[in-house]
């Protein structure tokens, strides 16, 4: 069996028969979801799509939606525009709750459902069926296949949502929201109604993680500084009012929606994704925060823990007749910068006199052009022994 659909079952195997928390159940559609259903789905950075459990049934996406929709109005409208309408801090407070700016009525981040109403009032134009549309198209692109709307839970969502048009308006008073309330309720209703499995959310992450790139489709969904930004968002707001406590224990940034989703990204790493509708007091699935809990702990993914790579790019050393040549790889930032610099200093001294030193640099995976001017600078230290090729 394939090692890592091994690693997920088991993972599974563990956390399948605890039961804690309870199904959403403020619309009809939400409360008859089986409460047994247990999927977890990993995207790496090959667009390789590993899934068990419930992995092929369909959930609602939920607020999962909402920093999917928050990355298409920065892409579309710039972080300026976005953040003049919505801000980036943490609540502290319920999803739902009425945490607006005083003074500007901004909506404290796009992860609060006032916020995410108003990101969502950004895209689109027309009725709620367009703009609808426009997120959706949107979102499957992020998913890298065509996604639908779940109407009976639309239906559900329009009739008892009346404390988001309650915060719609509220925003309006400010002048904060784009567009005519209703209109922009009922398109926010059919985002948080669309189809996903867990493998969707899974390849959605992988965008994300991957600087908006579908590691799946290879499409370039959105810029990488959007994707950043997003996942940003999501590290210090995406668990609802347990976001500074995920932060400390799991540390990746993450989102997750009331039907029981739950998806974290591992920046450069990995998409992860878990479906299980037990929810705690926080909203948050019980056991999908057991498995990231877990996956993170053992595989040393916490983002602020040591990673070796980037403070050592690949370096190796050729030498052949009056020539040294040292071969750059990975990535070079300024921890690297500062490696190299002693590493070159090093060379330098202890070779022959008219030895020609050659940093090849052609190689790197990614370079920060601060970083390269560092290692230019220690090159003209060297005179014209030493040579730079990118
Ligand atoms: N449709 C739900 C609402 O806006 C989404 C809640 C959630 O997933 O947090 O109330």
């Amino acid at each position: 069996m394939d090692p890592i659909v091994r690693m997920l079952e088991t993972v599974l195997d563990d956390v399948r028969g605890r039961d804690a928390g309870g199904v959403a159940d403020y619309i009809p559609s939400l409360a008859a979801a089986d409460p047994e259903r247990l999927a977890f789905a990993v995207v790496g950075p090959r667009g390789r799509v590993t899934s068990v459990g419930d992995d092929d049934v369909e959930f609602t996406i939920q607020s999962v939606s909402k920093p999917f929709v928050l990355a298409l109005a920065l892409e579309e409208l710039g972080r300026d525009a976005v953040l003049a309408r919505v801000g980036v801090e943490p609540s502290g407070e319920p999803f739902n709750a009425i945490s607006l700016e005083a003074g500007t009525g901004r909506p404290a981040n796009p992860m609060v459902n006032a916020g995410a109403i108003v990101t969502s009032s950004l895209l689109g134009e027309g009725d709620e069926f367009s703009r609808a549309e426009t997120i959706v198209a949107g979102l499957s692109r992020f998913a890298g296949r065509t996604l639908t709307v779940d109407e009976e839970v639309y239906r559900g969502e329009s009739e008892t949502g009346h404390r988001n048009r309650a915060l719609a308006y509220l925003t309006r008073s400010h002048d904060i929201i784009r567009g005519d309330v209703p209109t922009v309720v009922e398109t926010y209703f059919r985002q948080c109604s669309v189809l996903v499995t867990v493998r969707d959310l899974a390849v959605m992450g992988a965008t994300l993680a991957f600087g908006g790139v579908n590691p799946v489709t290879g499409e370039r969904v959105v810029r990488e500084d959007v994707a950043r930004d997003v996942v940003s968002v999501m590290a210090s707001c995406g668990m609802y009012d347990y976001s500074g406590e995920w932060l400390l224990r799991v540390g990746l940034p993450a989102k997750s929606g009331v039907s029981g989703a739950l998806l974290a990204i591992a920046p450069s790493q990995f998409g992860v994704a878990t479906f299980s509708p037990r929810l705690d007091r926080h909203g948050n699935s019980v056991r999908g925060i057991q498995i990231l809990e877990r996956m993170s702990g053992e595989f040393g993914m916490h983002v602020f823990e040591p990673h070796e790579a980037i403070a050592a790019p690949g370096i190796r050393i050729d030498r052949s007749e009056g020539r040294v040549v040292v071969h750059l790889g990975g990535e070079l930032a300024f921890s690297g910068a500062e490696r190299m610099i002693g590493v070159l200093s090093d060379l330098a001294d202890g070779a022959v006199t008219d030895d020609t030193i050659l940093v090849d640099g052609s190689e790197l995976a990614r370079a920060h052009p601060a970083a390269l001017e560092l290692l230019r600078r220690q090159l003209e230290v060297h005179g014209g022994r030493l040579h730079f090729l990118d």
